[in-house]
């Protein structure tokens, strides 16, 4: 039978990493990992790398490296479906994979209006990224929808490339509320201070109305023109979960309990992005609590196919927040504590760069 990891987010490089460990730890199953590329791309250095700081080979990680270190047979697919009756997945290859345990790490989607896709740049799945990106940061007119952290963060390099680069630092970004909404509205003011002093236009309070091939509209009246539109407005689910009719949340996540297994379904796991725990269910979607799931998931397969009882998530109340504005100088954020300064760039480097080390 089949052990199968979809996906190679945060979780399951740590599986690979703990399975490497641990030697064959279930004879009598092979191990697979499924996903759509031989590389997984890290966004927490994505503005780095738009920034021109990383190279492509430092952000991202060779998942059929790390899975033959393990054992584990790596498939460059996509799984479309799930049969729970048959315990069968179904991929985009045409493979049918009967499992005994199946675990999802597959992320989230952005998700803008269908009517504007194709003005919009793709950055999903996240191998997509470092390509479209490299393209992106010198067309004539950049535009960024979203003001949220990964919108700010990216608006922000892109600017910080064209100053450097010479090209004229015209960066807009759209966002229907104020900067970081779910930060403080001191925060919020802080960064527009910051983004503003650094050369990014910012438009709060407005949206996107309309989209054609050279403009933007907003609700405000605005026209603005753009070479294509970075759409960066928060996770979407996966669709695989409400196709195979799967326990999921109102938006479609798979929805799991503290176990991180799937609703009534505990050969069924989940990790990061892709899921909603039932008992935590405004858990913000980042890289944070994807990596803290990490340590739990491996643990947590292993004692449902030994019998045993599973551990329990539980996420912690507050978390380091490292958001890079560019020129190496970095936002940093723990509870009502807020700093502006190149000394937590130097962290964030640090940790981004320690992170990688262990998958390379
Ligand atoms: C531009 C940007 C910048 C960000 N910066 C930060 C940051 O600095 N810090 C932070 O904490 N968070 C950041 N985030 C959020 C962060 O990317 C996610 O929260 C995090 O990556 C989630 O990890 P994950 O393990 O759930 O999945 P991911 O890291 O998204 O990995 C999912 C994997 O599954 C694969 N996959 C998808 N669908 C399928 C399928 N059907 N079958 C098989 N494989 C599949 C994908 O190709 C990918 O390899 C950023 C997001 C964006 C968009």
């Amino acid at each position: 039978m089949n052990i199968v990891l979809v996906g190679g987010g945060h979780a399951h490089l740590k599986c690979l990493l703990d399975i490497r460990k641990n030697k064959f730890p279930f004879p009598d199953q092979n191990i697979l990992l499924i996903s759509p590329n031989q590389y997984q791309y890290y966004s927490g250095m994505f503005s780095g790398y738009t920034e021109g700081l990383y190279s492509e080979d430092e952000i991202r990680i060779d998942l059929k490296d790390m899975a033959e270190k393990a054992g584990v047979t790596f498939t460059e697919d996509i799984v479309t479906e799930v049969s729970v009756c048959d315990k069968t997945l179904m991929t985009k290859a045409g493979a049918s994979i009967p499992f005994s345990v199946v675990s999802f790490d597959t992320g989230s989607y952005i998700e803008g209006p269908s009517s504007f896709e194709e003005y919009m740049v793709q950055i999903k799945p996240n191998y997509l990224f470092a390509d479209m990106l490299k393209v992106y940061r010198d067309v004539d007119f950049p535009v960024v929808v979203g003001g949220g952290a990964s919108g700010v963060e990216i608006a922000l390099a892109i600017t910080a490339w064209r100053k450097k680069n010479g090209y004229p630092t015209n960066v807009k970004l759209i966002t229907s509320s104020k900067l970081l909404p779910s930060s403080s509205s001191k925060t919020s003011k802080v960064i527009k201070e910051i983004a503003v002093w650094k050369g990014l236009t910012v438009i709060e309070d407005d949206s996107v109305e309309e989209m054609n091939e050279s403009h933007v509209i907003t609700q405000n009246g605005r026209s603005l023109p753009h070479s294509q539109v970075l759409w960066l407005t928060g996770p979407s689910s996966p669709d695989i979960f409400k196709r195979s009719t799967l326990p999921c949340d109102q938006n479609g996540f798979l929805l799991t309990e503290k176990t991180l297994q799937a609703k009534g379904l505990p050969f069924i796991f989940g990790a990061g992005d892709c899921i909603t725990l039932e008992s935590f269910p405004d858990l913000p979607k980042n890289g944070v609590y994807a990596v803290r799931q990490a340590e739990l998931l491996w643990k947590n397969i292993t004692s449902y196919l030994n019998g045993e009882v599973c551990s329990t998530f539980t996420p912690q109340r507050q978390f380091l927040s490292l958001l890079s504005t560019g020129n190496k100088e970095a936002l940093l954020q723990y509870g009502r504590f807020t700093i502006h300064s190149k000394l937590a760039w130097k962290l964030k480097n640090k940790i981004d760069t320690d992170y990688m080390q262990k998958y390379i």
